[in-house]
């Protein structure tokens, strides 16, 4: 049977290589996201289907599941970075509404409409779900906040089959990842380069990760062979946590 998947900000990043692989491997995959161009963008492959959808809208959110998926990937999220005393209560509450209830809304409606046994919930969390940082204390509370609700999940599921984990990435290629390094460059008046050195200095393996590493542990998550794998923070990070 063909398995049903749906992956949240599918259109971009890290969302995008993990909605490729899993088209890839044979899935229907149905992309979710606020924007229609990168979506239509993005779905390239025969078995991909996008919803317009904002992850933060309760109603949007339940509309997406109009028939229960297989595999559940939370991976919509925003950050910005500033030391506290700099974090206007917008963007507090915005970091906190995308990331953490966000993923809570999609787990919740996917639980709703009847994930069967041998379904996978996972959420894209970040090392910033495993340990702060001076410029990313609402990031870092949001990401710490998805981990708590990835392990509450994981104890409710357990006894039906389904698991729910977290994957964290450490920095990935992607606009997050940019947005990060020209930060950087003006905040420091430092080259890219500098930047990029700052940025991935952090990760043993000094390189940024690619998406597509990234997709491949989801991709693992969701296999058979993943199924006593459950309430785990998956660390993708080179050796950095
Ligand atoms: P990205 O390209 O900016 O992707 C974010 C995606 O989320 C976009 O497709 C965006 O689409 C969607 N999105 C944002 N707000 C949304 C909302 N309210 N409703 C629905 N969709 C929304 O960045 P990325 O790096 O791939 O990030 C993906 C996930 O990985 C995020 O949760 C991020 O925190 C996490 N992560 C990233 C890194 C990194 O270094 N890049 C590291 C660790 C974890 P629309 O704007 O069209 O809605």
């Amino acid at each position: 049977m063909t398995r049903r998947v749906l992956v949240t900000g599918g259109g971009t990043g890290i969302g995008r290589a993990i909605a490729q692989a899993f088209a890839a491997d044979g899935c229907h995959v149905t992309i979710a996201g606020r924007r229609r161009a990168p979506l239509e963008a993005a779905a390239d492959r025969p078995g991909m289907e996008i919803r317009v959808a904002d992850v933060t809208d309760e109603g949007q959110v339940e509309a997406l599941f109009d028939a229960p998926y297989e595999v559940v990937i939370a991976n919509a999220g925003t950050g910005v970075a500033a030391r506290i005393e700099d974090v206007a209560l917008e963007d507090w509450q915005r970091t906190l509404t995308v990331n953490m209830t966000g993923t809570f809304l999609t787990f919740r409606a996917a639980l709703r409409a009847g994930m069967e046994p041998g379904g996978r919930l996972m959420a894209i969390a970040s090392t910033a779900s495993l340990q702060g940082g001076a410029y990313i204390p609402a990031y870092a509370a949001s990401k710490h906040g998805v981990l708590g609700l990835v392990r509450s999940v994981a104890h409710s599921v357990a006894k039906r089959g389904i698991t729910c984990n977290a994957i964290c990435p450490g920095f990935v290629d992607t606009e997050m990842a940019e947005t990060a390094i020209t930060g950087l460059m003006s905040r420091h008046d430092i080259p890219r380069e500098k930047a990029l050195t700052m940025v991935v200095g952090g990760n043993p393996m000094q390189r940024l990760i690619a998406p597509e590493e990234v997709a491949a542990t989801a991709v693992f998550l969701a296999s058979k062979g993943a199924a006593s794998i459950n309430g785990h923070a998956m660390s993708v990070s080179g050796g950095e946590i």
